[in-house]
């Protein structure tokens, strides 16, 4: 049997989005949304969890700790969203809905090209009391 230790950190910020898909008409996506589809969007405080690989640092060369990540994603992360509009990013703003799902998907993709050896395992997305999501792509 394998075992493989992880260890997840937590990173916070503030967005504004609104849910609307530009495949489905005006109708629909009042149906689809709910208030979430309001014009004007509306705010949450995300939580991203990131999880690492902790074994991968006792078998690699590669000095990755957790400075290393903290200041990856609030560079990269934290730096770009809080206090943006979520649509307007470009990550967003050809279409792509600002679903929990997609922003978990979206933080991988710009994580799992710096965090190297495969270590980047998960990520999750907070997005209210109710709601959480994670993405596990392909390392
Ligand atoms: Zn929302």
């Amino acid at each position: 049997m394998t075992t493989q230790v992880t260890s997840t950190h937590a990173y916070y910020f503030s967005a504004a989005h609104r849910l609307h898909s530009f495949q489905l008409n005006d109708d629909v996506n009042r149906k689809m949304f709910g208030k979430c589809n309001n014009p004007n969007g509306h705010g949450h405080n995300y939580t991203v969890l990131v999880t690492v690989d902790e074994e991968a640092n006792a078998s690699s060369d590669t000095l990755w700790d957790r400075k290393a990540l903290d200041r990856l994603v609030h560079e990269r992360i934290v730096a770009r969203f809080d206090h943006q509009h979520l649509n307007y990013d470009q990550a967003f703003s050809h279409g792509l809905t600002t679903t929990g799902e997609n922003l978990a998907r979206i933080v991988w993709e710009i994580l799992v090209e710096e965090i190297p050896d495969g270590r980047l395992q998960k990520v999750g997305v907070i997005e209210t009391r109710d709601n959480y999501f994670e993405y596990i792509g392909n390392t």
